[in-house]
């Protein structure tokens, strides 16, 4: 938690103001955005070849997610004795610094000097890496973009794309600094050189570190199995070559059969890249067996908690349906415009909007269920059908219930409700302030500097819409 502390020292608002003004980041979300969305299209059309349709397999996701959601305890006993008998370990963590402290642990009794590890979002929440460089174990990522931000001492900014504020020049100095070779000029089409440069280097931590940590996309009820979605084929190094495996994930992961599995694997590839398949879908369940070529001597799952039972139940419940498509945040304005890294904590974009308050606290992070336009985007492409935007709306009303919101909002608010009693005065005002809004944006339509709230106009212009107010204008048209 200090880390959150951290971060909410410097609030969403005053890192959303730097990142605007981040002419390289700009440069790189512009780029990216459009290719998320598009890919994402063509992914969902073609589902029409299989004789599917979006809204008919995120009904059957959606009741797949409460199924295990209703009865999640159950579910999670019932994993946990299929793993063991597979030849696991399961282990529990309450919260991150557990997890953390549970896999150093594992780490120092296996004697572990390096640990690879696919990416894993619930390792971000624990803080695993720093824990595992404090014990003198060294964590190398091996997901190419985890990989990038790591070498750059940065967090991950999207939850499928962890370098995607970065622009190519910025990744080639780095290579060149970090691989001890000059530097070259190279475009985006040198980048499959970078990725053989990035691969030559992982390629050694491979073969030797002695423990592999994973996360896990889902958990599977029936089998203890864990599996593994990438698009890289580091995940399965990871998992098979060293002798530990760790399976760091959280509760909430689960799916109750293979079948189950298989419908949502429908949906997550193509809402994340567009894809029908990832590139490796592995299922890994137990060790090795005796006559197996590869596999690790141990597995071990952590399952943790972090916030989420408390979940259950409550009306913010609907959240723990999300399988980390990324979807919402590719298609949400205000992403795209600041970056995952202006969300302060783990998960950016709107489902970060919700789930940081919820997993942190409310207090630590009271201007992310703000960071929203409204539009809905993020709802109407979630392929577990979360309402985002309600939910977002009803941590907004718990800060106003709890007195969570600066007085100077409380009072305006006020104003605006005692105005509002006040038909003829509120008509009167209105008008008034049509016009001058109006005047502001001179006959333009737009205003480029608005001196009563700064930051409408910091990021952007200001579209007025008309000089003269919706009742004139209704009245207008009644008269007509
Ligand atoms: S909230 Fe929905 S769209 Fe966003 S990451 Fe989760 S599952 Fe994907």
């Amino acid at each position: 938690m200090d880390r959150v502390r951290t971060w909410q020292a410097m609030r969403f608002h005053a890192r959303a103001g730097e990142k605007l003004k981040d002419v390289v980041l700009q440069g790189a979300l512009r780029k990216a955005r459009p290719l998320f969305v598009a890919k994402r299209r063509k992914g969902m059309d073609s589902l029409a070849e299989d004789g599917l349709e979006f809204e008919m397999l995120r009904s059957a996701a959606k009741n797949i997610k409460n199924r295990i959601l209703s009865d999640l305890d159950v579910w999670l006993e019932i994993f946990e004795e299929r793993a063991k008998a597979r030849g696991a370990e399961v282990l529990w963590a309450r919260d991150g610094a557990e997890a953390a402290r549970l896999v150093v642990d594992i780490a120092q009794r296996e004697g572990v000097t390096k640990a690879t590890k696919s990416k894993s979002m619930l390792s971000e929440e624990a803080d695993l890496n720093a824990a595992l460089a404090a014990a003198g174990i060294r964590p190398v990522e091996t997901d190419l973009g985890e990989y990038i931000v790591q070498l750059a001492g940065e967090k991950p900014s999207h939850i499928i794309a962890p370098a995607v504020h970065k622009t190519i020049g910025e990744v080639e100095a780095l290579f060149a600094k970090e691989h001890g070779r000059p530097i070259e000029t190279r475009t985006s089409a040198d980048i499959p050189d970078l990725a053989r440069e990035a691969r030559a280097v992982l390629r050694q931590h491979f073969l030797s570190a002695e423990m592999g940590i994973s996360g896990a996309n889902f958990l599977i009820a029936e089998t203890g199995s864990a599996a593994l979605v990438t698009n890289e084929g580091n995940g399965r190094m990871v998992t098979t070559l060293p002798r530990v495996h760790v399976v760091i994930t959280g509760i909430e992961k689960l799916v109750p059969t293979l079948e189950d599995f298989a419908t949502l694997m429908r949906l997550l590839p193509r809402s994340a890249t567009g894809q029908a398949i990832s590139n490796y879908v592995s299922l890994l369940t137990g060790t090795k067996r005796d006559g197996d070529h590869d596999g690790p001597e141990k597995t071990i799952f952590i399952l943790v908690d972090n916030g989420r039972a408390k979940l259950l139940g409550s009306p913010y419940e609907e959240m723990l349906r999300c399988i980390r498509c990324g979807a919402c945040m590719n298609h949400c304005p205000v992403y795209f415009s600041l970056g995952g890294h202006a969300y302060g904590w783990v998960y950016p974009g709107p489902m970060g909007s919700v789930l940081t308050p919820l997993l942190t606290g409310l207090d630590n992070a009271l201007d992310l269920p703000h960071a929203t336009t409204g539009c809905n985007q993020c709802g109407s492409v979630c392929p577990v059908d979360i309402p985002l935007p309600d939910l977002m709306h009803r941590l907004r009303e718990e800060q106003v219930v709890r007195r969570r919101r600066p007085w100077s909002e409380r009072l305006a608010l006020k104003a605006w409700g005692w105005l509002a009693a006040r038909p003829a005065l509120y008509r009167w005002l209105a008008r008034r302030a049509a016009r001058y809004l109006d005047w502001l944006a001179d006959g333009q339509g737009r205003i480029r500097v608005f001196g009563l709230l700064p930051e409408w106009t910091a990021g952007r212009d200001l579209p007025v819409s008309s000089a003269r107010t919706f009742h004139e204008q209704y009245s207008a048209r009644k008269r007509a």
